[in-house]
């Protein structure tokens, strides 16, 4: 007989097999139990065929790897603690001390200083280009370029590339490219299917994905992944996801999983409200450009046109950029002065969130694209009545106007 504080660890009641409910099960581990030692050391963490420690998966994370891959239209997922860390992971994976690597000139400004901080100390060395200009990313190719990322839209001023001609660089000069496929999140198009309909096979070889945004959809949920449709190159990137130990929760897993199914309706809400503030702000005096690829004029428009489609989606952020007569400020006082839409990072959930950025600080001056002067703000367009947030812009613009 053993005593009931063993009992309590040691419990030989098992549940039926075979439960069947909407959403699957949480697993939390980070011991998994083998029945033998042959099983035991059998076990190859590589694989998805069995289980060997917490770090390496539990039937909740490979579940939501699966979903994801098949959202981007991939084979193959690894999930990491946040969209930062598949940044990391991928750049880890591929790069070695004398290689370098090519960003856009307006990246995810976090992806940027790490390039400038640890890979830089690791003797990996990396070029900004223009992600609009196709030919000063093909000239800045060289015998050392191993990585290439790419980001359609740009973080915060938006731009939209022509992501299939950058891609097909990539191809010619056979530089591995990975896209950070955050804003289009599987939806708004297909990563590894960039010509659909032309005959031509045209991927990138990785997406890398913040789910932190829509899919988590809550802002409650740090986590990244990144798909391949390559098995060796997933291997290589699993590797070291394993030996750099990012294993993720399977509380935030189950969170993932339960927000999946509305992903698609939710992605089309944002983007809804977004178009509809968009236009209400291109037509206020106050703002000189409003900066959202799915509007006639924006940079880059047409390759959004192009490669989502006429009736395409284009996710729920924009950027306004304000006319230069207004200091930084009175763009202050303004998002101050916003009550619905919350002063913070991030994107995806149901809070609207706006965030003032000074983007000739964070572009590099050789390529010198940005031809603005005045403050650019970017809206992150929750779930809100669209009503109560024109409004909110409304009144706020009034802010202004006061004397500062
Ligand atoms: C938020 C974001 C990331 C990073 O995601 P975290 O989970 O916050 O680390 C990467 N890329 C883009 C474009 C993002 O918006």
């Amino acid at each position: 007989m053993t005593k009931p504080v063993t009992d309590l660890i040691h419990h030989p009641y098992q549940p039926p097999a075979g439960f069947s409910a909407p959403q699957p099960g949480v697993f939390k581990a980070s011991t998994v139990i083998f029945p033998d030692t042959t099983a035991l050391r059998a076990r190859d963490w590589r694989h998805k065929n069995g289980y060997t420690y917490g770090l390496h998966g539990t039937p909740t994370t490979f579940q939501l790897e699966e979903r994801i891959a098949t959202l981007e239209g991939g084979l193959h997922c690894i999930l990491v603690p946040s969209g930062l860390a598949s940044i990391a992971n991928v750049g880890m994976a591929l790069l070695k001390a004398g290689d370098e690597m090519l960003l856009p000139d307006n990246v995810y400004g976090p992806s940027r200083a790490l390039a400038e901080g640890e890979f830089k100390g690791w003797g990996i060395t990396h070029q900004l280009y223009d992600p609009l200009k196709p030919a000063d990313l093909e000239a800045r190719i060289g015998p050392h370029t191993k990585l290439v990322w790419l980001e359609a839209p740009g973080s915060v001023t938006m731009e939209f590339p022509d992501l299939p001609e950058l891609v097909r660089i990539c191809r010619r000069k056979g530089v591995t490219c990975a896209l950070d496929n955050t804003w289009g999140a599987g939806l708004a198009f297909d990563a590894f299917d960039l010509a659909p309909g032309s005959g031509e096979a045209l991927a990138v070889d990785i997406s890398a994905h913040a789910l932190t945004k829509y899919p988590s959809g809550g802002g409650d949920v740090l986590m990244g992944s990144i798909v391949t449709r390559d098995e060796k190159l997933h291997q290589r990137l699993k590797l070291t996801h394993m030996r750099v130990g990012w294993g993720i929760g399977g509380n935030d897993a189950e969170a993932v999983l339960r927000s999946l199914p509305s992903l698609p309706l939710r992605y089309r809400a944002h983007d809804e409200s977004a178009r509809t503030l968009a236009r209400w702000c291109a037509a206020r005096e106050e703002i000189v450009q409003v900066l959202h690829p799915a509007l006639e004029g924006a940079p880059g428009h047409a390759h959004w046109r192009a490669l989502c489609g006429d009736a395409g989606l284009a996710a729920g952020l924009f950027s306004v950029v304000f006319h230069e007569r207004h200091a930084p400020a009175q763009v202050d006082a303004f998002c101050d002065a916003l009550k619905l839409f919350r002063l913070g990072y991030s994107w995806g959930g149901p809070v609207s969130l706006v965030v003032p950025y000074d983007i000739p600080a964070m572009r590099s001056a050789a390529l010198a694209t940005w031809p603005h002067k005045g403050v650019l703000v970017r809206f992150s367009v929750g779930l809100e009545a669209v009503e109560d947030l024109q409004a909110d812009i409304e009144q706020a613009l009034r802010a202004l106007h006061r004397p500062g």
